[in-house]
């Protein structure tokens, strides 16, 4: 179909882009736009724009860019395409050298792939592993990431068992309307996380269930402040906060405990910590760096082996004591579980539990284990209202004398 935007539109797009993007990386020289214009395929459309990108946030402010100016765009990774996907008429966007990143990871099980690296140069980081990535290509000394996977790349010996499709374990995806979405795999769990952002508001999915909002932080808050409560006649006070999540909780000890106090914060999603570094550093502001606080990548559990460890120990790793994102949640819910966070608790300390909903049995279970318990009702959105939450406070008895 014939490209009917006009020449001013482009102009006025072209302007658009420049508040954010660096005009030399803004391509609309002709000669250039006409090379620009060919992939492998043999057809040829002379794009009206280049843009070479250097940063996620480039890509999502040309992607909204576009859609508000109802232009249409295209990627482009190595141009190697046979069918003439990576050629347009209007809008060609390329990522610049600075898209080039690699980490190993599991020694190698796992490599995570910026879309600008070469599918060769993927294999030459893991050869000293024995291993390689999925997808072969014929083109792959020259193809890239992006658009291997976008291409679902196959090859002559992966076939279909071992496409991009079969082997990718999780993805930062940027959809036409600028949404970004981040995905992770819980170690030892059903369902991947997903993480959408959508201009300033975040949303961490699992599955088909929102685990938890930009927007709505009152009952994690709350989980702090209910703990605080119960034991502000500590000295010295150690917090233990079983889950990161969006840090609502975490922030909100800091605004209420000591400054002698410490806040070890464990996380067993790698991904969520690189996310509150990442796309929800503004969020987080200076959380993770306040002296008082320590980050532990790894599951809760492991820090509660031990007697006497903390004060408090916050629980928001799941929806509720019944487990969500991970079956062996479920240790830390049984009476056996709790008996071990009883003791890893000072005299005094207290444990609280977040949850979606509330649960007789769990109640029954914290009173079998020797806590002496309540229960608040706390929403979503604190003041403002919001979903009903259910916060358990269970009680180790103080010292006598
Ligand atoms: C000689 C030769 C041999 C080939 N052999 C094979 C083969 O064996 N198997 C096979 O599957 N293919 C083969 N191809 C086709 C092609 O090389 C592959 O599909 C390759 O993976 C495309 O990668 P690219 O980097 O060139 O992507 P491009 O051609 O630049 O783009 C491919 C697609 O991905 C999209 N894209 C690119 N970057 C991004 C991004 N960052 N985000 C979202 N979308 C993006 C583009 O819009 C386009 O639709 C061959 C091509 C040639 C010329």
């Amino acid at each position: 179909m014939a490209n009917t935007i006009s020449n001013a539109t482009y102009q006025q797009l072209e302007d658009i882009l420049a508040v954010n993007i660096d005009r030399e990386r803004i391509v609309t020289q002709e000669a250039k736009r006409l090379a620009y214009g060919t992939d492998a395929s043999f057809y040829r459309l002379v794009p009206k724009i280049v843009l070479r990108l250097k940063s996620l946030d480039e890509v999502i402010f040309a992607i909204q860019s576009c859609r508000e100016m109802a232009v249409p765009f295209t990627f482009r990774a190595a141009g190697t395409s046979l069918s003439g996907q990576a050629v347009s008429d209007s809008v060609l966007m390329t990522l610049t050298d600075d898209w080039r990143g690699h980490q190993i990871v599991d020694n190698g099980e796992k490599i995570i792939l910026q879309p600008g690296v070469i599918g060769a140069d993927a294999n030459k980081y893991l050869a000293p592993y024995q291993r390689k990535i999925g997808p072969d290509p014929a083109s792959i000394n020259t193809c890239k990431i992006g658009g291997i996977a976008a291409n679902n790349a196959s090859g002559m010996c992966c076939g279909t068992a071992q496409n991009s499709y079969r082997t990718v374990d999780s993805i930062k995806i940027v959809f036409s309307d600028g949404t970004l979405l981040d995905t992770a795999s819980v170690p030892g769990g059903q369902d991947d996380l997903r993480l959408l952002q959508r201009g300033s508001e975040f949303t961490i999915m699992a599955g088909s269930t929102s685990l938890m909002n930009s927007r709505m932080s009152g009952s994690e808050e709350a989980l702090a402040s209910l703990s605080w409560a119960a034991i502000s006649s500590h000295s010295k006070p150690h917090m233990l906060i079983g889950g990161l999540g969006m840090g609502f909780t975490l922030r909100a000890a800091l605004a209420i405990l000591p400054a002698d106090a410490r806040i070890t914060v464990a996380e067993l999603v790698p991904a969520v910590v690189a996310w509150a570094r990442g796309p929800m550093a503004e969020v987080f502001g200076t959380s993770l760096d306040d002296p008082r606080v320590t980050i532990r990548e790894g599951d809760v559990g492991a820090l509660l082996a031990g007697d006497n460890l903390y004060d408090a120990i916050l629980l928001d790793v799941d929806n509720g004591p019944e487990g969500l994102t991970r079956d062996s949640n479920d240790r830390l819910y049984t009476v056996k579980g709790l008996r071990r966070t009883l003791g890893a608790l000072r005299a005094g300390g207290v444990l609280a539990v977040w949850s979606s909903h509330t649960s007789a049995p769990f109640t029954k279970r914290l009173v079998t284990a020797g806590f002496a318990v309540t229960e608040e009702k706390v929403r979503a959105r604190g003041a403002k209202g919001g979903e009903r939450h259910h916060i358990w406070l269970a009680r180790k008895p103080a010292l006598r004398g």
